[in-house]
């Protein structure tokens, strides 16, 4: 390979477009995608550094016009380094090119001036003297402590899950684990889910690590998060909480990477690189010498797969931490319901607990599972849905402003007076389930204080907390929320958990379905009797015999582990199977289908060990007026599937199937959701 696409001063600016090079010969055996180089630049020729991104023996501009590559640099920055070997690891595992990998962990220098106003709701002088450092582990917890730090202080690095039931107090543990390896002299990064981050956790970071501990969320500027990098980079902090991309802060030495709530699939990136920060996190301990700490209720069956298999350690925390009692879970079977005329949504068991618990003084949360549930809109007189004419998906009316908007595009409209399809002038929206929910509330008992959290109410910033908070002060008897209210918050006084239609997700139709449904369903259940008044749950479901739901009521992890894992055996599916979905994309549908039907064709005359699915219209045929179709792979080593993805981009590249060049391909290993 003779020829480099660089980049040029990555450190200084928005990362740019690459220019291409002559790679000297004697330089050849130096240079890689990552290579650090110096180059002339410009009319000048002035000495510039740079970063190779890609080689190639065919380059895109004429030969004649091209530098040559001065020298390569031995970087000083042994962090910004290691940022970009993983860059290129992110590149190589999960296809997408170097740029956009390097974009996504190497952040663009943004100055940022501190505004007053710039308190995104957690401050140090909250952090009150209620939560001191007065906890003493229980013999649980103290175990997962000792026998951490025994084997990071004999040097010995590793992947351990922690698998502790809703309430088992991980993330005293946690703080614990990072107390030891700061004290040390290194640096923690603890990743949490998009929104997983409670108010109580934050205060017990702040007491104990006060200035040195800072926190990263999705609605902080670019110029915030970047000053938060600069003191990572020059320790002025030793732990970064955040979502996946604090994966990124270029903390020089990193002694241990947490990861809560490690099933939730918002550790998966939804666009390119669709990189699982889990694997990310692993790679970078790797490279930095750390060890990782994955923790979960309801592990995902990958990590407890592997710790069973003992590629990771094991710790189990049982009990509840303050002896709180598990709630007492009864499952409603709605087809009785029926049977007997009931055709609310309430079944008379969650009727009656809920007029119980609100006139005890005490709090319910309602959780519905969104999906299937969209506020759409359709003709009385036939049936007739409205849709999307740029998407394959039904529109949704805005809150009561009479207009329809697709989910997916943007795209709006009025809500028409008539049936575009039989001019009836019967158009109804479906209101989400929510609202119905709460109208139900309303009805059981009169001058009940509800909130609700769902798409709708948590568009502004801060809406979340702001509901959140209100709910902790006992400002409303009922929350009622889509999966958005599940996760990780405790309220002393919520001592029942209603779940409306436990089976929803069972029919999302991907092989992760009944991991979904048990997980949602044993969180939400977690959420009860946080407090010293034991919790009830109540879960209504058209299956209950259902293993997921089964399982779930009874709070059992390991028999719902040894069902699905049956299920993953027999069917090929992760962790037994590694599995790869390519998601082909064009405005043009013959030509994508065309491409599709070559590229699986490639994949499958290259004879390897591997079962090919497809081609079919995904799911969602089309989104943005793109049309999509979808193929898996399965296979039983990764390996094998990263060299056909090798192969299906080096024959784009190649322009050897020439109807496919303008067509968009995606990889996605180990797919969270059917496309
Ligand atoms: P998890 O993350 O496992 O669901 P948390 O860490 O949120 O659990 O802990 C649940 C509750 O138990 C919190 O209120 C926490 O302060 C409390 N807690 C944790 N450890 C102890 C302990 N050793 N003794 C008493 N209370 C504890
Ligand atoms: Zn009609
Ligand atoms: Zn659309």
């Amino acid at each position: 390979m003779r020829y480099a696409n660089v980049i040029i001063d990555i450190s200084h600016e928005a990362v740019d477009r690459p220019f291409t090079y002559i790679v000297p010969d004697e330089l050849v055996s130096q240079c890689h995608p990552g290579t650090k180089v110096s180059i002339p630049f410009g009319k000048g020729n002035s000495e510039r550094m740079g970063v190779i991104l890609a080689l190639t023996d065919h380059p895109s501009v004429p030969v004649a016009k091209l530098k040559e590559i001065s020298s390569v640099v031995l970087s000083q920055d042994a962090t910004e380094s290691r940022l970009i070997e993983l860059a290129y690891y992110i590149k190589e595992q999960y296809g997408s090119t170097m740029i956009d990998a390097l974009k996504l962990v190497l952040p663009a220098k943004k100055t940022y001036r501190k505004k007053a106003a710039d308190k995104e709701p957690y401050s140090d002088e909250e952090a009150d003297e209620s939560c001191g450092m007065d906890i003493i582990l229980n013999e649980e917890q103290m175990s997962v402590v000792t026998d951490f730090t025994g084997e990071y202080d004999r040097g010995v690095r590793k992947t351990y899950l922690i698998h502790g039931i809703t309430g088992s107090g991980k993330t005293e543990v946690y703080i614990r684990l990072i107390h030891h390896v700061v004290s040390r002299g290194r640096q923690a990064i603890m990743l949490i889910p998009e929104i997983g981050l409670t108010y109580q956790t934050v205060k017990r970071f702040k007491r104990y690590f006060g200035e040195r501990v800072a926190i990263m969320n999705s609605s902080l500027a670019a110029g915030e998060r970047f000053a938060y990098y600069e003191k990572a980079k020059n320790r002025q902090i030793d732990v970064i909480i955040g979502p996946r991309s604090a994966l990124f802060t270029p903390f020089p030495d990193v002694g241990i990477i947490i990861m809560d709530e490690e099933h939730e699939g918002t550790y998966k990136s939804e666009t390119m690189p669709r990189f699982h920060a889990r694997d990310v996190a692993i790679k970078l301990a790797d490279m930095h010498g750390a060890s990782v700490v994955l923790g979960s209720a309801t592990p995902s069956v990958e990590s407890y797969y592997h710790a069973l298999n003992g590629d990771y350690g094991l710790f189990e925390l049982s009990n509840r931490a303050t002896g709180a009692m598990l709630p007492e879970v009864e499952i409603v079977d709605l087809r009785t319901e029926l049977k007997a005329g009931n055709r609310t949504m309430f079944s008379n068991v969650l009727r009656q607990r809920l007029v119980e618990t609100v006139s005890n003084g005490k709090q319910a949360m309602l959780f519905i599972n969104r999906r299937g549930y969209a506020g759409f809109v359709s003709c009385r007189a036939c049936g007739k849905v409205m849709k999307c004419p740029h998407c394959d998906v039904s529109l949704s009316e805005h809150r009561g402003k009479g207009i329809l908007v697709c989910h997916y595009c943007g795209y709006e409209a009025p809500k028409p007076n008539n049936c575009p399809s039989c001019g009836s002038k019967y158009i109804m929206s479906f209101k989400a389930g929510t609202e119905q929910i709460e109208e139900g509330v309303k009805k059981i008992l009169p001058g009940v204080r509800t909130l609700r959290m769902d798409g709708d109410t948590t568009t502004g910033k801060d809406s979340r907390e702001k509901i959140l908070k209100a709910f902790g002060e006992h400002k409303a008897d009922v929350l009622i929320g889509t999966q958005m209210i599940v996760k990780g918050h405790d309220f002393a006084d919520v001592t029942l958990v209603g779940v409306l239609a436990a089976d929803i997700s069972l029919a999302s139709g991907d092989y992760r379905a009944g991991e979904r449904t048990f997980e949602l369903l044993t969180q939400a259940a977690g959420r009860a009797g946080r407090g010293s008044v034991p919790g009830k749950v109540v879960i209504q479901t058209y299956q209950p015999d259902h293993y997921s739901i089964v399982h779930a009521a009874s709070q059992d992890y390991k028999a719902f582990y040894e069902e699905e894992i049956l299920y993953r055996d027999i069917a090929g599916y992760p962790p037994i199977k590694e599995i790869m979905a390519v998601l082909i994309s064009d405005k043009d549908e013959d030509a994508a289908y065309l491409a599709a039907v070559n590229l699986s064709g490639l994949c499958r005359a290259k004879g390897r060990e591997v079962q090919i699915i497809g081609p079919g219209k995904a799911g969602i045929g089309k989104i943005s007026d793109r049309h999509r179709y979808v193929f898996y792979i399965k296979a039983d080593k990764k390996e094998d599937l990263i060299i056909l993805k090798d192969d299906m981009e080096e024959w784009l590249d190649s322009g050897a199937g020439d109807s496919a060049i303008p067509v968009k391909v995606a990889f996605d290993f180990g797919p969270m959701n059917p496309f």
